[in-house]
């Protein structure tokens, strides 16, 4: 090594290092429970980093069942006993949580706090309760018990002992936050990633589509079984200068959390029916849709239903669309969604 050409060197590393930079401009940190991604492409501009991070932040320690001082934790504490005024976004949460639970007809339901707690699903120490446990808590769980004020924005649950968990819904409304601030910005595409609910905004440069691809509910997270494809949104995009679209992509299934026990494994996407995790023949359910919040909820929705009826909300929703992973390796999709299957282990099946 001739050490005169070492501070050539150097400068020729801190280039490429800059110039890797500049095509890689995402920043990633921990908030809602997982790790939040984003990518502003071209025009990565700190100020809206640290303004989406915040934001992240904010959402946290509002739906948060793990941050103490939470207002989630507020309304929880307050079960039985009184209404309790939230924050609009909390509210405007829950408010499309209750939403999504008259839909699904009770699968997907906010009210699932004590569940979670009962199976230590969300801690380090899961367990299987007892049936007799089970039993005693599931007449708290039942989102027609929460009874919500539009005009004071308060929220009240109604039998002590209740609680609401956001979990399957707040990182979509997180989702669509961060959209809302690019939206604001100059910048002109961008990728959203927390903990998997995956949004993208804007056309890619060369106009080709985006592609996503979709987790392998069998391997570790980054294992893709296929890749999708977004070719056009799915919503009609409103004209106007400065529009870009909008398009999610939202995956609940068996692998995010679970435990073993006794050789059966237990994941964390709960009927409210039996308090028991949902048993179907599926691994994983996708949404495709434009708005995260709705995408996220509906991706739990429609896990906890099972794939027909599941398969029949989607299919009544305009601009949603699904991809469903089955247990046998086979995989179905709606009409509008187009996946090149890329592991030779599943196969997809038309129905
Ligand atoms: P993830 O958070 O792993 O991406 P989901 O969006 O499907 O997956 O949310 C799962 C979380 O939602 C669970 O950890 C739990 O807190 C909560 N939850 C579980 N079952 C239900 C249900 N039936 N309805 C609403 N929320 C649920
Ligand atoms: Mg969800």
């Amino acid at each position: 090594m001739d050490y005169r050409k070492r501070p050539l060197l150097c400068v020729i590393a801190f280039v490429i290092l800059l110039a890797a930079c500049k095509q890689d401009p995402s920043r990633a940190e921990f908030a809602l429970g997982t790790v939040c991604s984003v990518t502003l492409f071209n025009e990565g501009n700190d100020r809206i980093y640290k303004e989406i991070f915040s934001r992240f932040r904010e959402i946290d320690n509002l739906m948060s069942v793990n941050i103490a001082a939470s207002e989630i934790n507020r309304v929880n504490a307050a079960a039985g006993t009184s209404p309790v005024q939230v924050h609009g976004d909390i509210f405007t949460v829950i408010d499309r949580a209750l939403y999504f639970a008259e839909l699904s007809g009770g699968a997907f339901d906010p009210t699932v706090g004590p569940l979670v707690s009962l199976w230590g699903i969300s801690g380090d120490n899961p367990r299987v309760p007892s049936p007799a446990e089970i039993d005693e808590i599931m007449p708290l769980v039942n989102w027609r018990d929460v009874e919500i004020d539009r005009v004071t924005r308060s929220v009240f649950l109604k039998r002590r002992g209740m609680a609401l968990d956001l979990g399957a819904i707040a990182k979509g409304f997180a989702a669509d936050e961060a959209a809302a601030i690019i939206r604001d910005s100059k910048i002109k595409r961008a990728i959203i990633d927390i903990g998997g609910n995956i949004l993208v905004l804007g056309e890619k440069k060369n106009k080709s589509p985006w592609t996503i691809g979709i987790q392998n509910p069998n391997e570790s997270r980054g294992v893709y079984i296929g890749i999708l494809r977004i070719t056009e949104p799915t919503a009609k995009p409103r004209s106007g200068e400065g529009y870009r679209p909008v398009q999610t992509v939202v995956t609940s299934g068996v692998y995010e959390r679970h435990f073993e026990a006794d050789g059966i494994v237990y994941h964390h996407l709960l009927s409210p029916s039996d308090g028991y995790p949902a048993r179907n023949s599926l691994l994983s359910v996708t949404i495709i849709a434009a708005c995260s919040m709705d995408a996220d909820a509906l991706s739990t929705a429609a896990f906890v239903m099972g794939y027909e009826k599941g398969r029949a909300l989607i299919e009544s929703l305009e601009g949603t669309e699904a991809i469903f992973v089955f247990e046998d390796k086979s995989i179905r999709k709606t009409e509008g969604v187009d996946f090149v299957l890329s592991d030779e282990k599943y196969r997809l099946v038309r129905d």
